[in-house]
């Protein structure tokens, strides 16, 4: 094979391993923004439940606050504490999968992503019976392999437009009401887990996700956005 036909054959495999999926992440984020924008409405999505404290400290702040939020369930957490999936769905939580052990796409072979993502599935169909049709890719990673998988089993890919980085370096509260406010809602992405304590007087954790929830409830309130779950949401 000549030097310039091997470069043509990476490039076309590259292309449509990673890039293809990411080009179809953004069209859908962008969907996602324009549908939140047009209906004034804002969506919490929590990824990685349950958890063994949080979870019923976000499920305590919803109920406070009259509203509703998407999780995406981790199956091996849902192994680990079904009552607590349960919980959630009983409390009339939107709920989807995020695979069972959160493999990257990625980093992942296709075959170890797929029992992943399947197993995942299973998990989180064991506790809502077999209608839950919602996924959501670890770390937003998906390759080509891992984007067919997830269409023929007419999964919805649900991204997400805002991330707060709240396992990070975290948006303040104040940043993510600004950029609610400029692009006319949004969905928020959040994490269900068990984190420890704050360092230097700054917020832990789950005090900063009980928080954010709170302040976008109070804001949303104030300026007639409504929180809605992706089901809820009308793409056009
Ligand atoms: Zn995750």
């Amino acid at each position: 094979m000549s030097l310039q036909l091997s470069i043509i054959v990476i490039l076309s495999v590259v292309v449509s391993w990673y890039l293809l999926p990411m080009a179809l992440r953004r069209i859908s984020e962008r969907r996602l923004a324009a549908a939140c924008r047009h209906s004034r409405s804002i969506v919490l999505s929590i990824d990685d439940g349950p958890s063994k404290v949080l979870s019923a400290e976000i499920l305590e702040s919803l109920e406070r606050n009259n509203i509703r939020a998407s999780f995406f369930l981790l199956g091996r957490n849902v192994r680990a504490d079904p009552s607590q999936a349960q919980a959630l769905a009983e409390a009339g939580h939107e709920i989807g999968s995020h695979t069972f052990d959160h493999a990257n796409g990625w980093k992942s072979s296709p075959v170890r992503w797929a029992q992943d993502f399947s197993q995942g599935r299973r998990e989180v169909r064991g506790i809502l019976g077999d209608d839950s049709h919602l996924f959501r890719p670890p770390y937003g990673k998906l390759s080509l392999a891992g984007l067919i998988q997830a269409y023929a089993n007419r999964t919805r890919l649900c991204w997400w437009t805002i991330d707060t980085k709240d396992t990070m370096q975290r948006l303040s509260a104040n940043e993510v009401l600004r950029r609610l406010d400029r692009e006319g809602g949004g969905v928020v992405l959040l994490h269900d887990l068990d984190r420890g304590e704050g360092q230097n007087g700054t917020l832990s954790h789950s005090e900063y996700v009980i928080d954010l929830i709170d302040k976008i409830a109070a804001f949303s309130r104030e300026n007639g956005y409504r929180i809605v779950t992706f089901g809820d949401l009308d793409l056009g």
